[in-house]
């Protein structure tokens, strides 16, 4: 048996008949742009999180850079961050013209750890941005009362985080924004690229889509500047939007997504349940917080041969973020090595993703367990 860690082309064919019929409603729209599909899949998935505004993004790393630059963020100020991240958080930051400060993250949800973030603070410090690591969401409620007594902004970066929650509610409507990624195998995975920024600040919101679009308003574009409105450039913008193909797939998927958690879920409940009592870390579920599994990242000893037994089993498995970014070669003049960040170090050296999609068969995810088990 094979366990591919994603397996996109089974998924296309088991919702075929409405994916076919969102790229088809696009095309033979001749709307290609600034048509109907991206305004109504932003109201919906608003309306899905639960946040007040959406605005569509073609990536999850542009999401975190036009927040960014929409809380006026960029040249001399500082951004802090965790060093186990996707670079499309560090590289938002930069991108701005600020400078991330990476603060190290604690043992075991490998989040932000509040109290390095606090002493990360300098008079420079403008914002905070947690990554609600694999799907369990960061210590919201501590960094929240540190934004506030320090009074930052917090730019949440829910790449992973779709369906988490903490203290009762979403990761990802915490911060003043928040970033979500519809890449191919994120919780809802589009085809190609794509990302939304949530906020509850309707102008905030505005400025941000703004921002992403040639830096005037949506209208304008509307009327094609041809409809005697002429064009009306408000900011020094981007042109870094979700596209109207993207939209339609996106809305299709979207009624599936409440389900596909709740999979991830189910699957992550018979790896504990298969796996717990052997020779390794489970990923944590704190109390209070609710995991939505994105990515099912255990900690082992010998993870060479771990992964060797288990690529002989016919079962992928990854080690994602790792080494952390501050490690990586495009960041070495910034000066970081080895023992900078301890917790984040010792965990790259253990991690190992297992495949957790929704659409695992249960034989599938039998096999992987009994793969495991044979491999330690
Ligand atoms: C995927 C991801 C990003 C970047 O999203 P893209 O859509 O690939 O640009 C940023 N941060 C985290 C934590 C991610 O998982």
């Amino acid at each position: 048996m094979r366990v591919p860690m994603y397996d996109h082309a089974a998924a296309y064919a088991a919702m075929r008949t409405d994916l076919d019929e969102a790229v088809h409603r696009v095309l033979a729209s001749g709307r290609l742009d600034w048509g109907p599909e991206v305004p109504a899949f932003e109201g919906e998935f608003a309306a899905w999180y639960g946040a007040g505004n959406a605005v569509g993004t073609n990536s999850g790393t542009a999401a975190l850079k036009i927040a960014l630059l929409g809380l006026g963020i960029g040249p001399g100020d500082e951004v802090i961050t965790a060093p186990n991240s996707d670079i499309g958080t560090v590289a938002a930051i930069h991108h701005t013209g600020a400078r991330a400060v990476w603060a190290d993250v604690e043992p075991d949800t490998l989040n932000l750890d509040p109290v390095q973030v606090e002493a990360a603070i300098t008079p420079r410090t403008r914002a905070l941005l947690p990554v609600h690591l694999y799907g369990h969401a960061a210590d919201m409620p501590a960094l929240s009362a540190i934004a506030e007594r320090h009074d930052l902004f917090v730019v949440e970066d829910a790449c992973l985080a779709v369906g988490a929650e903490v203290a009762g509610r979403p990761a990802g409507r915490w911060g003043d924004a928040a970033a979500i990624s519809f890449a191919p195998s994120k919780h809802l995975g589009g085809y190609g690229t794509g990302g939304m920024i949530l906020s509850d600040d309707p102008e905030l919101a505005e400025r941000m889509r703004r921002i992403g679009a040639y830096g005037q308003p949506r209208e304008r574009h509307y009327g094609g500047g041809s409809a005697g409105a002429g064009m009306h450039h408000t900011h020094e913008g981007i042109n870094e939007r979700l596209d109207e193909l993207q939209a339609a797939l996106l809305r299709a998927k979207l009624p599936g997504l409440d389900a596909a958690i709740a999979g991830r879920r189910a699957h992550a409940a018979t790896y504990r349940e298969g796996l717990e009592g052997y020779d390794l870390a489970l990923p944590p579920e704190r109390d209070g917080y609710r995991h939505s599994y994105r990515n099912y990242v255990i900690q082992v000893e010998g993870r060479e041969r771990v992964e060797a037994r288990l690529a002989e089993a016919g079962v992928a498995s990854s080690r994602p973020y790792a080494p952390p970014l501050h490690l990586q070669p495009v960041y070495r003049h910034l000066g970081f090595g080895p023992g900078s960040f301890p917790v984040a170090e010792a965990s790259a050296e253990r991690l190992l993703a297992l495949p957790i999609r929704p659409d695992l068969s249960a034989a599938q995810v039998d096999h992987v367990v009994g793969s495991v088990r044979r491999a330690l």
